[in-house]
């Protein structure tokens, strides 16, 4: 087995365990140790040839057993004993919302559910609400919540795209150039969420690439490799479409989409007498025209060049023309804002985080542990607060002219209060304020909820507004245009969450938020070093929304940034 099975392997054990009745800490050890793994930067081969897997902190005896008996390939009596008992389709319902281990063994024990379609079945037929601990409004949101699964069925989180096409890549290199990879599709267009991956080689030769595609991947079968192949990776389907320099530019963005905006392509084509189509770009005779970068492909059709994530449905493309030049780039962000330390629940400590965005040529980092009600994620009492800013004061002195500044990641409650009393509030440089808990609401107490935090002169940055997790939870209704009009008046600076599973607020709601001249934070919302670089997705959301560094706080140099809060109060 490899890593990525290995750990699967030991959250699988987890859920059977909890719907076993086993003891919460054993159960929270094997989930620990699928994030430790997770994250470890050396191959697992290196760690058990080495025999040092058992050094990392939070992996004892048994659990480096079963971690060496999955690599072997051998069973694991622990696993193969409660596999045993229960169906492999039970675990399936542990994505639904409001269902826990108990709920779960419950349905199985009272009403011999085994999968989400039975789940389905019976709740529409009235007949989970009879079981003891469930009622109607439970049976309802799980028919809402199976409903939502059935709804991202097929869809991948745009980070795992990515990895798994890097993981592609390394493979196509023993047969192409990786010159001649290139990412097309969603992918490319850095959609939230993504259905396939698509890659087009360049070759001359495409039919000795096609053989040496079936050699790499045997799972191709000889006979369908045609115009392209199609196989799956890590679940992901992927395609792969060939192209010859002559035809290059037509086909990259053929391959690039999106769908509606390679129609209006057509439709502007035949207004100029021109064909394209899948099999490239033809005159008025019907003969083919050469193009060889994208660039000389929007130049012979007429139009100006527009960069992938553009590509999308907007109702003003002149306006999306005239800005696309000026958006903001990757290396226009001079600070990363909202980092989780120790502290509370991130992996890395506040100088790791600091050396990894020095390292990286950025200016500045804004801390933004949880807050105090925050029980759930280790939030920072007030004295945990005292003790953080001395350290970042002790490592200001050591690693300026770079600035660690004191932000907090305050819980906005279910009052719409925020977390900390005002004097505290005071004490840092930056709050964001973020709903965390009580998630359930309507669009009214939602809105006000938001509302009562945005007219809080202590709230700096409103974090993921919307609260969604993309394919997991759907974000909660809210009067968008009357927080957008709020932040505006109140100055309040409004959080592009880069997480790839938020990625909220909702590049759409950006797009339309332009009347309200609101300046927006890219965040990466970094719960480990490597979530730093997801600020490149928030880049990529930003530029969706047709934002300029000059609508982006942390864009802006320390001082600048921080007086910007300063002029608020
Ligand atoms: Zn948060
Ligand atoms: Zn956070």
């Amino acid at each position: 087995m490899d890593k990525e099975a290995i750990i699967q392997s030991l959250r699988e054990l987890a859920q059977y365990l909890e719907l076993d009745g086993e003891n919460p800490f054993k159960i929270r050890s094997y989930l620990k140790s699928a994030e430790i793994l997770e994250h470890i930067q050396e191959p697992i081969e290196t760690l058990i040839e080495s025999g040092t897997l058992r050094n990392l902190e939070g992996i004892g005896e048994a659990i480096e057993k079963k971690i060496l008996a999955w690599y072997h390939d051998e069973p694991v009596p622990a696993l193969e004993k409660v596999k045993s008992k229960y169906p492999s389709s039970l675990l399936e319902l542990f994505s639904v919302q409001s269902l826990g281990a108990k709920r779960i063994r419950s349905l199985f024990d009272n009403l011999q559910i085994t999968n989400l379609d039975d789940l389905y079945k019976a709740c529409l037929e009235g007949k989970v609400s009879t079981v003891t601990g469930f009622n109607k409004k439970i049976e309802n949101k799980i028919i809402e919540s199976i409903d939502l699964l059935k709804q991202w069925k097929g869809q991948f989180l745009l980070s795992h795209g990515y990895d798994v096409a890097k993981k592609m890549i390394e493979k196509l290199k023993n047969i192409i150039d990786r010159d001649n990879i290139y990412i097309a599709g969603s992918l490319r267009r850095y959609e939230e969420t993504i259905r396939n991956i698509n890659l087009l080689l360049l070759t001359e030769d495409k039919e000795t690439i096609k053989q040496n595609l079936h050699a790499l991947f045997p799972e191709i079968n000889k006979e369908n490799i045609k115009s392209f192949v199609s196989l799956k990776c890590f679940d992901i389907p992927v395609l792969i479409n060939f192209t010859s320099n002559d035809d290059f530019g037509t086909q990259f963005v053929w391959n690039t989409g999106s769908k509606h905006f390679v129609d209006l392509l057509i439709q502007h084509c035949e207004q100029k007498n021109l064909c394209l189509s899948q099999q490239g770009l033809l005159n008025p005779n019907g003969i083919p025209i050469n193009c060889n970068t994208e660039e000389n492909f929007f130049e012979l059709i007429g139009l100006p060049y527009l960069s992938p994530e553009l590509r999308n449905i907007y109702d003003d493309m002149d306006f999306v023309y005239k800005n696309a030049d000026n958006l903001v780039k990757m290396e226009d962000i001079q600070g990363i804002v909202h980092c989780h330390t120790l502290y509370s629940d991130g992996r890395n400590s506040i100088s790791e985080l600091a050396e990894y965005c020095i390292h990286r040529g950025f200016r500045y980092i804004v801390i933004c542990d949880h807050s105090q009600s925050a029980g759930y994620a280790n939030g920072l009492s007030i004295e945990d607060i005292k003790k953080q800013h001395e350290e970042i004061e002790k490592l200001n002195s050591i690693y300026k002219p770079f600035q660690i500044l004191k932000g907090i990641e305050c819980d906005i409650k279910s009052d719409g209060s925020l977390d900390y009393p005002n004097e505290i509030l005071d004490a840092f440089d930056v709050v964001i304020g973020s709903i965390h808990t009580k998630l359930d609401m309507d669009k009214t107490t939602a809105t006000q909820r938001l509302l009562k935090s945005i007219k809080n002169p202590h709230l700096d940055i409103l974090g993921h507004i919307s609260g969604r997790l993309l394919l997991s939870r759907k974000d909660y209704p809210l009067e968008m245009d009357t927080l957008l009009k709020a932040c505006s008046e109140h100055n309040v600076s409004i959080e592009i969450n880069a997480n790839p599973q938020r990625l909220d607020i909702d590049w759409k709601n950006i797009y339309k938020s332009k009347k309200y001249n609101i300046k927006y934070t890219i965040s990466v919302d970094a719960h480990n070093i490597e979530g730093i670089e997801d600020a490149i997705y928030g880049v990529y959301i930003a530029r969706k929304g047709i934002l300029k560094s000059t609508d982006i706080l942390n864009c802006k140099n320390v001082e600048d940034f921080k007086n910007w809060f300063k002029k608020k109060i």
